[in-house]
């Protein structure tokens, strides 16, 4: 099988590092890749929001699976410019991948489907915003109703920062604070049959004890110790089988990737977000950990036979990601510092590797830092305070000027 992988981030690295390890596949592609990703696939240079650059490109190579990573594309429409010109394609049509372009239409889908999630208004004027805060109470919890990075959301007790991110946003979702520690939970579907994969939990903010600004996520890990027994089996029938089934009953068959952010609450596990691609950095880790081949999995979703599929092996192990993000990062990061110590950061046995995130290679061969995450460290071990200590001594390794990683990433579910 010839794989396309579209995207040039750390989860398209992921990607591409196991599709390039599953035996069925005889050549992999990515466009438009980083430096990291140029070692592992032959990347190309495309507009990866244009359907018709992409489709062409997918012919052109003979490619019998395309697999769209970040969520830009897909609302944009390019799974369905590929799946009209016949090509299988892993991701979600425009429309249903409004699941996560829409926080508003998520809501909509949630209550059809009887999917628990927190209270929510939507909100477009200043006087609607201030009374749908009043109606919930501090902390409060605003959402930029549009695709943000992961950045369009401020929770905070102070009203008039509240008041001002909804000013600033078209339109919003207010909605009450969830307490309770985040899960992501990731299914892979074909729009019928839904294949739950690992969970994991992501590191939001940007500083060490989730201080800081919200980010697009500094690391991961997973398995998730602390987490109650039969969480999986719980979110399947409660949230991903009727989030599914609601979506083909509307007409918009969602197949791709399925993301759950949830909330384990007081009051039971509540629904935070959708989103329709793999989560970066938690692929990351739940790649690391699985062992049956990932290109066979993603062509089942691609060709609506997931029912066919053998059960999905897991690595019993443990795999921690740590991200590390240029100077100024989230608000103004800094790009185009070179990066050292890339090789030697990495494993010889492969428990140790570097996933590359906003990374260009210069023309005298190095490796320029050209993004907010720039590096994705990943480590596997027996148990997180193994896969940790490897992470960890691997970031050691590696130089970037004003580079900054949390230094907390799994460590309270390591102990
Ligand atoms: P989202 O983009 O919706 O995942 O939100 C980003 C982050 O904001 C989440 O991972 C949570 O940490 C936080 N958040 C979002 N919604 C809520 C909520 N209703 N209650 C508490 N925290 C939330």
């Amino acid at each position: 099988m010839k794989v396309l992988v579209i995207g040039g981030g750390a989860r398209e690295h992921a990607l591409c590092r196991s599709l390039s390890q599953d035996p069925a596949v005889t050549e992999l592609h990515c466009a438009p890749g980083n430096a990291g990703i140029a070692q592992v696939a032959t990347v190309h240079p495309v507009d990866q929001l244009d359907g018709a650059q992409v489709t062409a490109l997918a012919r052109e190579l003979g490619a019998g699976l395309v697999v769209v990573g970040p969520e830009a594309p897909l609302v944009a429409g390019v799974a369905d410019a590929v799946r009209a010109a016949g090509i299988p394609v892993f991701g979600p049509s425009g429309a249903a991948a409004q699941l996560e372009g829409s926080k508003a239409f998520a809501k909509d889908v949630m209550a059809g489907a009887g999917v628990p999630t927190a209270r929510s208004y939507v909100c477009t004027t200043p006087a609607e915003a201030a009374e749908a805060l009043d109606a919930f109470g501090a902390p409060y919890v605003v959402k930029d109703d549009g695709l943000a990075a992961g950045k369009g959301v401020v929770v905070t007790s102070d009203r008039d920062e509240a008041l001002a991110h909804a000013a600033a946003c078209e339109r919003v979702v207010i909605e009450e604070y969830l307490d309770g520690p985040e899960v992501s939970l990731f299914a892979i579907t074909d729009g019928s049959t839904v294949l739950p994969l690992q969970p994991a939990q992501d590191f939001k903010r940007a500083l060490d004890g989730d201080e800081g600004p919200n980010t697009g996520g500094m690391g991961a890990y997973s398995p998730l110790p602390w987490a109650p027994e039969g969480l999986v089996e719980e979110v399947l029938a409660t949230v991903l089988q009727p989030t599914v089934d609601e979506l083909r009953r509307r007409g918009t068959p969602f197949s791709g990737l399925l993301y759950a952010g949830l909330a384990l609450t007081s009051r039971g596990t509540r629904v935070i977000e959708f989103n329709a691609r793999f989560g970066d950095p938690e692929t990351q880790v739940v790649l690391a950990r699985l062992r049956t081949p990932l290109a066979g999995v993603l062509h089942a979703s691609a060709t609506g036979t997931l029912d066919q599929l053998e059960p999905l092996r897991w690595d019993e192990g443990a795999a921690v990601t740590v991200v590390i993000a240029s100077e100024g990062y989230p608000a103004a990061p800094r790009t185009g510092d070179p990066i050292e110590g890339l090789a030697e950061a990495e494993a010889a046995d492969g428990t140790a590797y570097v996933l590359h995130a906003g990374t260009e290679a210069a023309e005298d061969g190095r490796v320029l830092s050209a993004g907010g995450r720039v590096l994705s460290v990943t480590a596997t071990g027996t148990d997180l305070a193994e896969a940790r200590e490897r992470a960890y001594r691997s970031v050691e390794r590696i130089s970037l000027k004003g580079g900054q990683h949390r230094s907390d990433i799994a460590l309270k579910a390591a102990r």
